[in-house]
C-alpha cells in the first residue's frame, strides 16, 4: 500500500488543537483513529481511517467480560526539521504479534499496519506538538468483539490506533522518585501473562500501586512472584541498577515485558562498551550495594518517561537513599542520548527513526 491509497472517511468538523506548552498525557485526542477488523473466516481487514469517535460495543462482547484484548505505546515526535519520525515502531508491532500469540488473538501483518499508521500520522501531522519534551503517543490496541458468554477465544475482534499529543512526563526535567518494593502482591508470574502486553496485568497492579501513593511512592517496585526475592520491574517500566561500575538489568525471566526503552538501552551502552549484565538480581542483593556504597545509579526505562531515575526504594518500612538522592550521571546520559535521537537532535546511527 502506498500513501494515502487508504479508505479514509472524513468527519465534518475538526476539534481546536490544545495549547501545546500545557499538554498533560493521554487526555487529548486527535481527529481520526485507525480502525480494522478480524472475521473468523475472512482474516484480518484492510484498515481504515475513520473519525475518532465512541465505539460501539454489544454488551455480551467477550472483551467485556474475559479481557481478551492486547495494547502497545509509542511516540511519533517532531524532529529539528519540522518532520514528523517514529521510535522503532516495528519493534512495537513484533511485541504486539507476541501479546496476540499469549492472548489467542490472530497475528496481523505488522508492515500493513505500520504503512497504515504513517498515512494516519500524515493526516493528523499538525497535531503533532513541537515544544521541546512533547510527542505525539500512538495507542494501537485490540479487543474480542464475538457476542457470547463462554470462555473460549472470540472468532471476531477490532483493531484501533488512537493519538494522543502528550506533554514532558516531567515537565521540570528528569528528578529522581521514590519507589516502594512490593512484597505482598505479584504483578506477573512466570508461565502467566507478564510478557504480554494485555489490559489485565495493569489493573492487577492498581492496589500496590495505592499502596505506594499513599505511603509517599511515586512507583511500585515488583519482585518476582514466587520468591519475593528477585527484582522484576518497576512500576510499568523495566529497571536498571549501577553497582560497582556495572550496570545490571532483570534478566527476561518469562514474566517480564520485555521494552523496546530497555532494549535500546542495552544496544546503546554495548555501543558505548559498557558492559550490561542481564542477570537475576535479588533485593537483598540491592541492599547489600546500598550499604557498602557500591549502588551508584538506579533508573526505570520505558517509552512514557524514558528514563526515569530513582532516588529511594523503601523495602518492609526502610527507605534506602541511592547515592545523595540526585540524578546519575551515566541515567542523564542516557536520557539526553535517547531523547536526542529521539527527535531527531542527534544523529541516529542504529536507524532507530522512522
Ligand atoms: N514494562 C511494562 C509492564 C510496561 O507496560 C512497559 C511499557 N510498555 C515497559 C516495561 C516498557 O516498555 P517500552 O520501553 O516498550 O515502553
Amino acid at each position: 500500500m502506498s500513501k494515502n491509497t487508504i479508505k479514509w472517511t472524513k468527519r465534518d468538523k475538526l476539534k481546536t488543537k490544545p495549547d501545546e506548552s500545557t499538554l498533560p498525557f493521554g487526555k487529548i485526542f486527535t481527529d481520526y483513529m485507525m480502525k480494522m477488523r478480524y472475521e473468523a473466516g475472512s482474516g484480518w481487514s484492510d484498515p481504515e481511517i475513520v473519525p475518532y469517535g465512541p465505539i460501539e460495543l454489544d454488551p455480551a462482547a467477550m472483551v467485556l467480560h474475559y479481557g481478551q484484548t492486547v495494547f502497545e505505546g509509542l511516540k511519533a515526535y517532531r524532529n529539528e526539521n519540522g518532520d514528523v519520525q517514529l521510535f522503532r515502531p516495528e519493534e512495537n508491532m513484533k511485541r504486539m504479534n507476541r501479546s496476540h500469540r499469549r492472548m489467542s488473538i490472530p497475528e496481523f501483518d505488522g508492515e500493513t499496519v505500520l504503512k497504515a499508521l504513517s498515512q494516519l500520522i500524515d493526516i493528523e501531522k499538525d497535531w503533532v506538538p513541537s515544544v521541546e519534551g512533547t510527542s505525539l503517543y500512538v495507542r494501537p490496541f485490540v479487543i474480542s468483539t464475538q457476542t457470547h458468554l463462554a470462555v473460549h477465544p472470540s472468532d471476531s475482534y477490532e483493531f484501533y490506533i488512537i493519538l494522543s499529543p502528550v506533554g514532558s512526563y516531567y515537565p521540570e526535567g528528569i528528578n529522581p522518585v521514590k519507589i516502594q518494593v512490593e512484597d505482598e502482591f505479584t504483578r506477573a508470574v512466570k508461565g502467566g501473562t507478564g510478557t504480554a502486553k494485555t489490559g489485565g496485568n495493569y489493573s492487577a497492579g492498581y492496589n500496590a500501586q495505592e499502596k505506594a501513593s499513599k505511603s509517599g511512592h511515586a512507583q511500585v517496585l515488583w519482585l518476582d512472584a514466587i520468591e519475593k526475592q528477585y527484582i522484576e520491574e518497576v512500576g510499568s517500566m523495566n529497571v536498571f541498577f549501577k553497582i560497582n561500575g556495572e550496570i545490571v538489568t532483570p534478566a527476561l525471566s518469562g514474566s517480564i515485558l520485555e521494552g523496546v526503552t530497555r532494549k535500546s538501552i542495552i544496544e546503546l551502552l554495548h555501543s558505548w562498551e559498557i558492559p550490561v549484565m542481564e542477570r537475576k538480581i535479588s533485593i537483598q542483593e540491592l541492599i547489600q550495594a546500598q550499604k557498602n556504597g557500591t549502588l551508584e545509579e538506579a533508573f526505570g526505562a520505558g517509552t512514557a518517561a524514558v528514563v526515569s531515575p530513582i532516588g529511594s526504594f523503601t523495602y518492609k518500612g526502610v527507605a534506602y537513599k541511592v547515592q545523595d538522592g540526585e540524578t546519575g550521571s551515566l541515567t542523564k546520559k542516557l536520557y539526553d542520548t535517547v531523547t536526542g535521537i529521539q527527535t531527531g537532535k542527534l544523529d541516529d546511527p542504529f536507524g532507530w527513526t522512522k
